[in-house]
């Protein structure tokens, strides 16, 4: 039978390795691959109700589209500078958290903080962010 808590130790053990280990510079392509990567992650990982809120957490579900929208049109009008700017205060007004993928220590504070949203809903402790490359890449410094 699926075991919750073995599922998710090692889930997160891959997600943050593969954070800390995603380019310094990615390409275009490879940032929004990752974006993707997360977007099916989310609607696929094998734990319904953990799940459902992972994608609440991330994208609100119909907000993605409506962000590509509004890309595509600022794009149109010129506005490319600042629609993104837009999304972002409207992201964080609704309290939505879209995958970071523009660098590696974008991606692996994001992940970090995504992993806390989920520790204070299950009443563990909340991780300190600042210290996620020592715990998932180059290792305990003391
Ligand atoms: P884990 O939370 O599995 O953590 C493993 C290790 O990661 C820790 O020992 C620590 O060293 C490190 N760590 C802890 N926090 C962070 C952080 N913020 N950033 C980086 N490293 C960190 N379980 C449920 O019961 N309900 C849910 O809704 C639920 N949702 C989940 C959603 C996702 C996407 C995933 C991957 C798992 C989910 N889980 C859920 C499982 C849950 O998060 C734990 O994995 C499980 O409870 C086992 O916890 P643990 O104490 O072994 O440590």
């Amino acid at each position: 039978p699926l075991d919750k808590d073995e599922l998710g130790t090692s889930t997160w053990r891959f997600l943050h390795t593969m954070a800390s280990y995603y380019p310094k510079s990615p390409t275009k392509k490879q940032s929004e691959d990752m974006v993707q990567f997360f977007n099916i992650f989310a609607q696929f990982y094998p734990c319904e109700p953990c799940a459902l809120d992972f994608q609440e957490d991330l994208f609100m579900r119909w907000f993605g589209k409506w962000a590509d929208f509004l890309i595509v049109f600022g794009m149109s009008m010129d506005l490319s500078v600042h629609i993104p700017k837009m999304i972002r205060v409207i992201e964080a007004n609704i309290k939505i958290n879209p995958p970071r993928t523009e660098n590696q220590d974008a991606l692996a504070k994001w992940l970090c903080e995504r992993h806390n949203t989920v520790n204070v809903k299950l009443g563990k402790p909340v991780f300190d962010c600042s210290k996620v490359h020592e715990r998932w890449r180059d290792g305990w410094l003391d």
